[in-house]
């Protein structure tokens, strides 16, 4: 089967700093990929160059069977590629409700009724569990649910490939349990590729994993062979340095 996303030498650099150096990267539609790694070994570049929002330095990237290196961010969006960021980048002033119809306007025809933005906007909230919430005002909400609505807003695209940069932090346990919950099923319709830093989250929820250190893939693998690799352990998950 054709990957969903291949990266080919895929390079950033910045001044003499190699934030991503020669990346070859395979993705397969349906997979729940995490890739973990120390702090400043290059991941959220490396995503910000998927989604377009940062141009690289030399390298490609393919997105089912298309060259998409020098397409624009926005519409790589219309492509299926939606992400969310660190930075939480929900608009304050606007409710929960608002927040997603803005991403959902895009994926419907003009012209479509106000039903269906209703609806699309509805399930998005109602599958981040944040539906009681949707005339609150987003920047009211609790750090945790802004990384929700966060979700909600990728959800609304109707992504092929979702990309989460670090979704859990700042969710309390209890959160992080539904959030896994949410991660399984958003996986049995599209592709999840999955920045995090808490080892329970990624060990439970990716099928296969990858490791980058200083710009690089360090190793690649199942959560089973993660775990027991040394170069592995002795770069990240021995140490305390998680992000
Ligand atoms: P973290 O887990 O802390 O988010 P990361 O693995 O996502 O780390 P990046 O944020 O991709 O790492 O950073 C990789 C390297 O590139 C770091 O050394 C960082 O300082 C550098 N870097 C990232 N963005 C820029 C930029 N816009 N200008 C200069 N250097 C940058």
């Amino acid at each position: 089967m054709t990957p969903l996303l291949t990266t080919h030498g895929l390079t950033k650099t910045y001044g003499g700093l190699h934030a991503v150096e020669h990346v070859d990267f395979s993705l397969k539609s349906g997979e729940i990929r995490a890739i973990i790694g120390p702090n400043g070994a290059g991941k959220t570049t490396f995503v910000s160059l998927v989604c377009g929002r940062v141009p690289p330095t030399s390298g490609t990237i393919i997105f089912d069977g298309e060259d998409i290196t020098q397409m624009p961010a926005h519409r790589r969006v219309r492509r299926g590629i939606a992400y969310t960021f660190q930075i939480t980048s929900v608009f304050g002033h606007l409710s929960a409700y608002d927040n997603v119809a803005l991403p959902a306007q895009r994926t419907l025809e003009d012209g479509s009724s106000s039903g269906r933005l209703h609806s699309a906007v509805m399930s998005a909230l109602e599958r981040t569990g944040l539906a009681e919430r949707a005339d609150t005002p987003a920047g009211t909400l609790s750090y945790g649910h802004q990384r929700l609505l966060e979700v909600a807003m990728g959800l609304a695209l109707k992504p092929r490939l979702l990309i989460l940069d670090e979704p859990t932090q700042g969710l309390s346990d209890g959160e992080i349990a539904s959030f896994m919950e949410l991660v399984r099923e958003i996986a049995s319709e599209a592709t999840v590729l999955l920045i995090e830093h808490n080892m329970d989250v990624v060990m439970g929820l990716a099928g296969r994993i990858t490791v980058m250190n200083a710009g690089r893939i360090l190793a690649e693998g199942t959560p089973k062979e993660i775990s027991a690799n040394d170069a592995v352990q002795r770069a990240y998950l021995g140490t305390e340095n998680h992000g």
